[in-house]
């Protein structure tokens, strides 16, 4: 790539300062221009320490230009969910979840998705592009952004300390972005986010997870939905390539962090993975001492061929799997009312 389109949000201080170098300016701009940047301030005509030239030159030679909010709906419980138009012209969508003791980003990694789970409203959008590195990290600093410029209200917390590669798409089979966009996430010099805040979840590419958990170990999701190969094989149809035994030896490997735990997401719909012997098989998969279960409410989007299991009965389910010792809850669900819960992102609003 020429080097003077590459994208502000994925540079490192150091390529920074060999850049404004470059161009006759002392190295500690860059470092000014670095502290704008983690602060979520991308357009160079607001940094408002730096010299004309300098913000010129930015303009010029790199792609520095937020993304563009085309629309955001805010939910009652205080969910924002964003659809940010790419240079490209493509959409994605982000959304952030607050609580008092923290905030979380769920960003997206690809426009659509490569992937074709039949429950999620993502995978009915035809795969259309991957993110650059530069795009991922671009909706982290456009919602911190978003923070500074309209802050939530007091009782809820107003800065962005926790990462979910959760949104459109599938993070590993964008690999190279992943990574990159997790070197500049931790990073001292960029967004200096803990390793134990970030969240890549997948749908279990095995290679990718070995590669990730050598380089990146962060914490790991993996939307299992089910522990029967037949079951997965049409829920997650990347299960005939990586099926269940496969994953669970790559799980078993994968390095924790200390007290950490593998997430394993459970999507719950009826009659098709929660009767007794799916819990069975879910139990028999999970790894006591590494895995944790999330039973997750499926939230049905238009024209979805799938019902949800009764709250009463996710309940059943998971005290069944406590009964066995494992750790299993029923995740909250947030932003309902503005769909931005899992699995129904796409990029479109609803109408
Ligand atoms: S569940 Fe994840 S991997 Fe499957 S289609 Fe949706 S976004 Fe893609």
């Amino acid at each position: 790539m020429n080097k003077t389109l590459e994208q502000l949000p994925a540079l490192n201080l150091d390529a920074l300062k060999i850049i404004v170098s470059d161009w006759g300016f002392p190295a500690y701009r860059a470092k000014q221009i670095i502290g704008w940047r983690n602060k979520g301030v991308l357009n160079p005509d607001d940094m408002r320490n730096l010299p004309q030239d300098l913000r010129t030159a930015l303009h010029k030679h790199l792609c520095c230009q937020p993304l563009k909010q085309v629309q955001k709906q805010c939910s009652s419980d205080g969910t924002r969910k964003y659809l940010f138009a790419l240079h490209s012209g493509k959409n994605i969508e982000t959304v952030l979840i607050p609580e008092p003791e923290r905030a979380t980003v769920c960003i997206s990694s690809q426009v659509g998705c490569v992937l074709d789970c039949p429950f999620c409203h993502t995978g009915t959008q035809k795969f259309e592009a991957n993110l650059s590195a530069g795009e991922i990290l671009a909706q982290v600093l456009a919602v911190k952004n978003d923070l500074r410029e309209n802050p939530l209200p007091s009782e809820l917390h107003n800065q962005v300390t926790h990462i979910v590669y959760m949104g459109m798409g599938e993070p590993m089979a964008n690999e190279e972005a992943l990574h990159a966009s997790l070197s500049m996430l931790m990073a001292e010099d960029g967004l200096h986010i803990s390793r134990r805040r970030i969240t890549v979840s997948t749908s279990g590419l095995t290679p990718q997870i070995d590669r990730m958990g050598q380089l990146y170990p962060v914490n790991l999701a993996i939307s299992l939905h089910s522990a029967l190969d037949q079951e997965r094989d049409t829920l997650v149809p990347i299960n005939r390539k990586y099926p269940l035994q496969e994953l669970r030896t790559c799980l078993d490997l994968y390095p924790l962090p200390h007290q950490r735990h593998i997430t394993l997401e459970y999507l719950m719909l009826d009659g098709i993975n929660d009767r007794e012997k799916d819990l069975e098989a879910l139990a028999m998969f999970v790894n006591l001492q590494r895995d944790r279960v999330n039973l997750i409410r499926f939230n049905p989007y238009p024209g979805s061929p799938y019902k949800g299991s009764a709250s009463d009965h996710m309940n059943a389910f998971a005290q069944g799997l406590i009964s066995k010792g494992i750790r299993a809850t029923v995740r909250r669900s947030r932003g309902q009312d503005i769909m931005a819960a899992c699995g129904q992102l796409k990029s479109s609003f609803a109408p």
